[in-house]
């Protein structure tokens, strides 16, 4: 019983220290292999070296260290030679190393790279990087647009540079053309336009020397704000149409509308060149703002609002500026050009036209009709009307009569003479108001759209008519540009009749007026 006991106590003893035995060599190697992996972590991945010329005479290198028990060989070839040599080593940091080497000359060349070791053992070593000392790249290139019409390039002067390079681009990451050379560290540009982006690159110079200029720059952008747009409101079939201006660079277009609080709140986002508020109640006013926005880098530019567009929910606004263009001897083959462009500016004009025209030209008749345009008597056959006899005017002016109302089923409510000749003889036989003109165009004479055009926007004024001939092709090309332009000058764009009757006259017959100007 005894022996048997013994045996085990002692089997249980021998067990134990075994087990203890065991127990430690499996710390020590587990130790050890800890140790030997923990260093392999260390020596693992690439070290990157990133080299650059920091200022003059001045090559700054850069890496990551993953611990504080890293050592590092800083090794140099220079040019020419054929072997490495250490240039330092250091140990005991981690994160991002910087290293400069002060001691290099200008144009020449040098490959570096950075070596981990222990000890005696390199653990892992970077690519090789050759760099040639220059001029260091200029930094810190910034931007600023000045008063939405130019922009000002600047950047931190650059030690020994002696001139800077402005380079330009429309894209950020190619096409860099040189713009200019300066001496001074900024550089402004006023050769630019709204609605563009604009990227920039500046290279130092020294001297001249190819070999002594710096690497160009990193990019710097400055996006210019598109334009502002003019807006043209109008009212018509319960509904309030804006229209405006295409605008350079403009991607899309947000409309703001003014709130019971006063307040411009967005209502839409669009990338036509109109919007149509349906949301408005007859006799109210509505005010309105557009603001063209570009994308760039994606970014969103915003250019100035417009101005606040008033739009009287009626027809016409009596309180706002008018005036009545009127072409004669037509319909002709300018006028469906004259109508659509009336109609894209919601606006309207007053048709003088001669009776043997009428058959040539009749859906041009038609439509303006039904745009709401004025169609006026300009006799059948265009005579001097004092050269007729009673008979003959009678005959010139209901022969017209019969054209017009056998197309749009009414009489003309106008009339114009032709030439503007007049005596008192014809005046009583005319059975209609006889309207003259306050801007005379000229346009049959000198045949000129730009003409044309200035002689309407220097004189014009408000209860104005204008005359103009629908049957010349300058006339056309000058309508085309008057009739926006007048339209965002605040003119309504009115029928004779209707201004008339909005600046307060009663058209009689045989009365000649020569504008409707407001009375004092
Ligand atoms: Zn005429």
């Amino acid at each position: 019983m005894e022996y048997n006991e013994r045996r085990d106590y002692m089997r249980e003893n021998i067990d134990v220290k075994q087990i203890k035995k065991i127990y430690i060599y499996i710390v020590l190697v587990m130790g050890s292999i800890m140790l030997l992996f923990g260093n392999r972590v260390n020596a693992e991945g690439i070290l990157q070296l990133q080299a650059m010329v920091s200022d003059y005479q001045n090559v700054l290198l850069q890496w990551e260290s993953d611990s504080v028990n890293n050592t590092f060989q800083i090794q140099r070839c220079d040019s020419g030679a054929d072997a490495y040599t250490i240039l330092a080593t250091l140990s005991g940091q981690e994160g991002s190393i910087k290293c400069h080497d002060y001691n290099v000359k200008i144009g020449q060349n040098y490959t570096y790279r950075v070596v981990q070791v222990l000890g005696e053992e390199v653990l892992r070593e970077s690519e090789a990087v050759t760099l040639r000392v220059t001029l260091a790249t200029p930094t810190k290139v910034k931007t600023k647009i000045i008063k939405d019409s130019r922009i000002q390039v600047s950047w931190k002067k650059v030690n020994r540079a002696t001139s800077y390079t402005v380079y330009r681009s429309n894209r950020s990451n190619k096409g860099y053309t040189k713009l200019t050379t300066v001496k001074k560290n900024s550089y402004t540009d006023y050769d630019v336009e709204k609605g563009k982006s604009y990227y920039y690159k500046i290279e130092a110079n020294y001297h001249k020397k190819k070999d002594y200029t710096s690497a160009k720059s990193e990019m710097a952008d400055a996006h210019m704000k598109p334009a502002m747009p003019e807006v043209i409101g109008s009212y018509a079939k319960k509904k309030i149409k804006l229209t405006w201006n295409k605008i350079k660079g403009a991607d899309v277009y947000y409309i703001y509308k003014k709130n019971s609080k006063g307040q411009y709140k967005k209502v839409k986002e669009t990338k036509k060149l109109h919007y149509i508020d349906s949301k408005v109640k007859k006799d109210k006013k509505y005010s309105y703002q557009v603001v063209a926005v570009c994308k760039a880098d994606g970014k969103l530019i915003k250019g100035k609002a417009s101005a606040s567009c008033e739009v009287l929910a009626a027809d016409i606004d009596p309180k706002k500026k008018m005036v009545a263009l009127t072409y004669d001897d037509g319909p002709g083959r300018y006028t469906e050009d004259i109508l659509k462009c009336l109609k894209n500016n919601q606006a309207k004009a007053t048709f003088y036209v001669i009776g043997c025209n009428v058959n040539s030209y009749k859906d041009a008749l038609i439509e303006a009709d039904k745009m709401g345009c004025e169609i006026g008597n300009h006799t059948y056959n265009h005579p001097d009307l004092t050269r007729q006899t009673d008979e003959s005017i009678k005959k010139e002016l209901d022969d017209t009569d019969a054209k017009i109302k056998k197309l749009i089923g009414h009489n003309a409510v106008t009339m114009r003479p032709p030439g503007g000749t007049l005596d008192d003889r014809v005046e009583s036989i005319i059975q209609k108001p006889i309207i003259l003109w306050s801007v005379d165009t000229r346009d049959w004479e000198h045949r000129d759209s730009g003409r044309t055009v200035s002689i309407v926007m220097n004189n014009v004024r408000d209860g104005d008519i204008i005359l103009m001939h629908d049957i010349y092709g300058p006339t056309r090309d000058a309508s085309l540009v008057l009739i926006p332009q007048l339209r965002r000058a605040g003119y309504q764009l009115v029928t004779v009749s209707e201004l008339a009757q909005y600046r307060g006259y009663t058209l009689e017959k045989g009365k000649v007026y020569r504008n409707f100007r407001k009375k004092r």
